[in-house]
């Protein structure tokens, strides 16, 4: 018996920016999980602690996952646009975002959001 191994093809599919809603249910449960993991060592940070190497690691690992173009030591944020006709729902890498001030919190405009209908705060 003959095998022929296929060789795995390498597709460059890689994108900056993927739609939450597009994503399979265990993509979405990936997500979700990013999300908790980074509130807690953005906690933990708070406290005093030094997890930016986690924080790379779990954001490189998500990005493979969701299978996102994510450059090396940045990060995925889901755009929180407000007003946005679309209701956006992109999850992209943060140096691609800019950021608006909502009451006191930072929330990440991903970049055709930002272009289209920039928000500046209140
Ligand atoms: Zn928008
Ligand atoms: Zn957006």
């Amino acid at each position: 018996m003959t095998l022929t191994l296929e060789r795995p093809v390498h597709t460059s599919t890689a994108t900056t920016a993927i739609s939450y809603r597009g994503l399979t249910p265990q993509q979405q449960n990936g997500w979700h999980s990013l999300e908790t993991a980074t509130y807690d060592l953005e906690q933990a940070a708070k406290a005093g602690a030094n997890v930016i190497a986690e924080l790379l690691l779990a954001h490189a690992t998500a990005a493979l996952f969701l299978g996102v173009d994510l450059p090396a030591g940045d990060t995925l944020v889901e755009c929180s646009c407000e007003g946005c006709p679309e209701d956006c729902d992109r999850i992209t890498a943060f140096s691609e975002c800019a950021e608006y001030l909502d009451g006191d919190t930072q929330r990440p405009q991903c970049g055709p959001c930002a272009k289209d209908h920039r928000r500046y705060g209140d």
